[in-house]
């Protein structure tokens, strides 16, 4: 049966880099979905195929080396994949939008910013100069910027790294018809309370707009906060699935757990002296084999892990994991 809240639906992405040294499967089999107005949050460490995933989404791998080589991306059902790049630039910066961790690297530094959010009115609204002008100071004052009559007229350089990335924002719901916000990481340069002020923003405007982010991340506190629904990535694979709460409560993968147990503010290990840590790091992805890809940092690893990839097995609430011994894992805490 169809689903009509279903925004974003992958099947079996597998995006590659086709480099001198061999490939590397960035992206390996990625499944996701994504409800209209929900967030969904990909967590992982650095090189986990993350900011892939929405450079893929986008269409934004640069080829070569990299290139999509399966797969299907539906947005409200049309496979993105199929359009033409005349087509994708329509879909882009219009119902998909994308904000980075470091606004300075997608803001023109030789342009205002009112300039910069203008021409979203003129190119996809048809309006005049004037006319843009005045609905880039509404949106600036909409994402909370003060005096927008006047930082209108500002050049990046000139605001701070928040309200840079307010002005992001601002450009992304901009458009006529923004579904889906890709955010990479929006708030790690930030400072903390800058950091809490820009996730508030984004769940506001969320409420308020109805639309979907994908948040991407390698911070659970931000998960914590922003998540409905959890996918854990870990060498280009994902490894665990779950809506927020399962996932915090019941985390069932040792990598998931590893993540968690390395929350200084973790009440579970509030009391400890040392905060706990994963062992290694993630493996180079030009050597990953057939087994589970965390095999070389796991304490429960067997001959078997190293062997075969893990099969999906599912637990209460559609609660995926990726885990030979995941059973045996569950009856050890009980
Ligand atoms: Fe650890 Fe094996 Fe489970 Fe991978 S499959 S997480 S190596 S126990």
């Amino acid at each position: 049966m169809k689903n009509n809240k279903l925004l974003l639906e992958i099947k079996n992405l597998r995006t590659y880099f086709y480099t001198q040294k061999g490939v590397v499967k960035a992206v390996d089999d990625l499944d996701l979905s994504l409800e209209k107005g929900k967030t969904l949050c990909i967590v992982g460490e650095s090189g986990c195929g993350k900011s892939v995933t929405s450079l893929s989404i986008m269409q934004l791998i640069q080829s070569p080396p990299g290139k999509i080589v399966s797969g299907t991306i539906k947005l409200n059902g049309e496979n993105l994949l199929d359009l033409s790049e005349n087509e994708m630039r329509k879909i882009r910066g219009n119902k998909i939008s994308m904000i980075f961790q470091e606004p300075m690297t997608s803001l023109n530094p030789v342009f205002r910013i009112g300039d910069q959010i203008s021409e979203v009115y003129i190119v996809h609204h048809k309006l005049n100069k004037a006319e843009a002008l005045q609905k880039s100071i509404e949106m600036l004052k909409l994402v909370g910027i003060p005096s927008p009559e006047k930082r209108v007229f500002d050049y990046p350089h000139q605001l701070s790294g928040g309200m840079r990335q307010r002005v992001m924002i601002a450009m992304s719901l901009a458009s006529p018809n923004p579904l889906l916000l890709l955010a990479d990481e929006p708030t790690t340069a930030l400072d903390v309370t800058i950091q809490a002020q820009i996730l508030q923003l984004m769940n506001e405007l969320k409420e308020r707009i109805g639309m979907s982010i994908i948040l991407i991340t390698h911070d659970m506190n931000v998960v914590s906060q922003m998540a409905d629904q959890v996918i854990v990535m870990y060498a280009g694979k994902k490894i665990e699935e779950a809506n927020v709460i399962d996932l915090f409560e019941n985390p069932l993968h040792p990598y998931t757990n590893g993540l968690l147990n390395s929350i200084p503010s973790n009440k579970k290990y509030r009391n400890r002296k040392r905060l706990e840590t994963i062992r290694g790091t993630v493996p180079n992805l030009l050597h990953i084999g057939k087994g589970c890809p965390f095999a070389n940092r796991c304490d429960y690893a067997e001959d078997i892990c190293e062997k075969e990839f893990p099969p999906d097995k599912y637990f209460e609430n559609n609660h995926l994991v990726r885990c030979h011994f995941v059973d045996k894992i569950i009856k050890g805490r009980e």
